[in-house]
């Protein structure tokens, strides 16, 4: 039996429908496609984390890249949840709302001049610095604003997380980080100069992992490195061991064991030769099961021995279908239906690769039908576009029976106002 939960905790079936907390979804009938976040299901995972972790001195990071809507990144902020950035535009969001970034990490393997110079100015926590070119450029923009910079150093420490392979991050070949080898070279470095200050150390092997074993296995690895570092003198404040943890997408997903990873994470912490205060980076964990997407079906369409939902939603509003052939589960709202049918379900952009899913079984639905689409929090309205000129979608905040819009629909005129007509 599928536990409908399992996608989304707070949704509930009333009168034969599915609601996100208190909130009827055929409301928006006339509003799709449109992403419905639920603000008792961002508490739950916050909660599950920081119980997970009570038992040490631990920080977490939000990864803004999972989903950057200054509205979700408030709700994180008043529940004192710092914030793990890749870019000066996600610093931007972060300042929106923050005074400053006493409690964001700036991560990332290509981090301009002007970016870094950005982060610095409003008093980044750290900077993960990812190779030694970045380092010297770390320290030339700390000595042109006479500001010392605070950086870990982003290690690879070449563990196969089993995942997809755009994003696993820790093999052999992978453009992030930099071997134990190179970071020692560039600790000594920083340690010698004097505005540099070597405050920590970071890994981030991967997303979407069921598994705690690659983890731990990263972790011993690092630990063991920071034996190394402290026979140099020195001597780190914290270790941050990255986001990556898997959610369940598909039925078939299992549950990633975070109470158990975290209970060895923290024994392991616990039995280190000194104290080292935890950092974690969790992103989808974070958010991907706390939102739905409502797509309508606008025209059922039989070739052969296919059968088509085309919906008013397409790879450029629900991109990661096409992205990494992945997977969603997807229900239609009313659920009165009995017949199942197999079919693709699909969007309206020019494109083969357009699809939401492939070959599914599904209850059997008609032209005007609405669909929910589950685990649309995370990597899916951070990543879309505006391919085929089509408006990017609104979203909405509920809580309990009501609803704040967080953002707008685009409008026409938004997806030309940056363009030039020249003679
Ligand atoms: C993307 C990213 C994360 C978050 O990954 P999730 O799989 O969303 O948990 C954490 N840390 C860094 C450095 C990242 O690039």
């Amino acid at each position: 039996m599928i536990n409908l939960k399992d996608f989304l905790p707070s949704l509930n079936i009333k009168d034969r429908k599915i609601f996100v907390e208190n909130f009827d979804l055929e409301n928006l009938k006339k509003e799709t496609p449109i992403f419905v976040y639920s603000k008792e299901a961002i508490d739950y995972f916050i909660n599950k984390v920081k119980n997970a972790f009570k038992d040490y001195d631990t920080k977490i990071f939000y990864a803004v890249k999972a989903n950057s809507n200054i509205n979700i990144l408030k709700i994180y902020k008043e529940n004192d949840i710092g914030f793990d950035t890749v870019s000066k535009g996600e610093l931007f969001r972060v300042l929106k709302v923050e005074k400053d970034l006493e409690n964001t990490i700036f991560s990332g393997v290509g981090k301009r001049e002007d970016e870094i110079e950005y982060a610095l100015k409003n008093n980044i926590l750290a900077i993960n610095v990812e190779s030694f070119s970045e380092l010297k450029t770390t320290l030339k923009v700390a000595q042109k604003l006479n500001k010392i910079a605070n950086i870990s150093i982003r290690v690879n420490p070449e563990v196969n997380p089993k995942t997809h392979p755009y994003i696993a991050t820790a093999l052999k070949k992978s453009k992030f980080g930099v071997s134990f080898k190179d970071a020692l070279l560039m600790y000594k470095l920083a340690k010698k100069e004097k505005y540099l200050n070597p405050i920590g150390i970071h890994f981030h092997i991967g997303s979407q992992i069921f598994e705690k074993e690659p983890f731990l296995e990263a972790l011993d690895k690092t630990l063991e490195f920071i034996k190394v570092l402290k026979k140099e003198n020195i001597i780190l404040d914290f270790i941050d061991i990255g986001g990556g943890w898997g959610v369940k997408y598909s039925p078939n997903d299992p549950l990633f064991p975070l109470e158990d990873f975290a209970k060895k994470v923290i024994n392991k912490l616990k039995n280190f030769e000194y104290k080292l205060k935890l950092f974690v980076e969790p992103g989808r964990y974070l958010i991907a099961n706390t939102a739905i997407m409502l797509t309508k079906i606008l025209y059922i369409k039989k070739n052969e021995d296919k059968t088509f939902y085309i919906c008013d939603a397409g790879m450029n509003d629900f991109p990661r279908p096409s992205l990494y052939q992945a997977y969603h589960y997807i229900e239609p709202l009313y659920q009165n239906k009995e017949d199942i049918e197999i079919v693709d379900i699909v969007g309206p952009i020019c494109e083969s690769g357009d699809f939401l899913a492939k070959d599914r079984e599904i209850k059997k639905c008609q032209e005007g039908d609405l669909l929910v689409c589950f685990s649309a929090g995370a990597y899916t309205m951070s990543m879309a576009s505006n391919y085929n000129s089509r408006p990017r979608a609104k979203e909405i905040l509920v809580k309990k029976d009501k609803h704040i819009v967080i953002r707008k629909r685009e409008t026409l005129e938004d997806l030309i106002c940056r363009e030039i007509l020249g003679d």
